[in-house]
């Protein structure tokens, strides 16, 4: 594959940003619903925390669908004070942007309104769902995210990451080691309790194995960086 000139400044441009830097970088997680952040990111956003940086898990709703036994009426305060325990655990911070579970909508209106909320957090990084997946809430926040990304001028460094079970075709290019944080991560998804994370956490484990295989590390989580955006800034 070739890469334009127009790429290549872009790559330029991005290397002062760097994951040790003084400045504390700001960094958002954007995820369909509560859990998918710390599932698929979970060691490295301890791994930022860990290192002083500022991040956010924001999420696109409050995961009304679905709470285990409960009714679904009450889903949105018991899934919304597990994702609140999760960023304890993660020394993370929860923002919700306000859609509902299994209803995701992506047209103009809400391309602004995500683009907006995004622009608030100011952030230097985000990670998004890689959007061939099998969930709708998934493949829309990865648009809005891609939009907002642009309207932002493309300033942030933007990555891809994969969730057991709903990601499909993604081969990722860049490896963070989570060996050491991987009870952190473990904890914050298990705070997802009315999620059944015994039925998933051990299959996102097959994964970061795996991608740890491939990165000569015990457990890692993988990314794909949109190359128009700034890279050099994983921990
Ligand atoms: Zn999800």
């Amino acid at each position: 594959m070739s890469i334009s000139r127009r790429q290549l400044l872009a790559s330029a441009a991005a290397l002062p940003l760097r994951a040790e830097s003084a400045r504390p970088l700001k960094i958002v997680v954007t995820g369909g619903h509560p859990g998918d952040p710390e599932c698929g990111c979970g060691g490295t956003i301890a791994r930022y925390a860990a290192l002083g940086h500022r991040v956010a898990l924001l999420y696109l709703n409050r995961g009304e669908g679905f709470c285990g036994g409960a009714a679904p009426g009450r889903c949105a305060p018991i899934r919304t004070a597990e994702a609140e325990a999760a960023c304890r655990l993660l020394k993370a911070r929860a923002v919700f942007a306000g859609q509902y579970d299994g209803r995701a909508v992506v047209d103009s209106q809400h391309y602004d309104d995500f683009a907006r909320l995004l622009a608030a957090e100011s952030p230097d990084v985000v990670f998004t769902h890689w959007p061939i997946d099998r969930h709708p809430d998934h493949r829309a926040v990865s648009m809005l995210t891609l939009d907002a990304w642009l309207k932002a001028g493309r300033k942030f460094a933007l990555y891809y990451y994969e969730v057991a079970e709903d990601t499909m075709m993604f081969t990722p290019g860049e490896h963070v080691d989570i060996s050491g944080v991987e009870s952190v991560r473990r904890a914050a998804c298990y705070a997802h309790g009315s999620q059944r994370p015994e039925k998933w956490y051990p299959k996102q484990v097959e994964i970061t194995r795996f991608r740890g295989a491939e990165s000569g590390f015990a457990q890692a989580e993988a990314f794909l960086r949109h190359w128009e955006s700034p890279g050099g800034v994983l921990p």
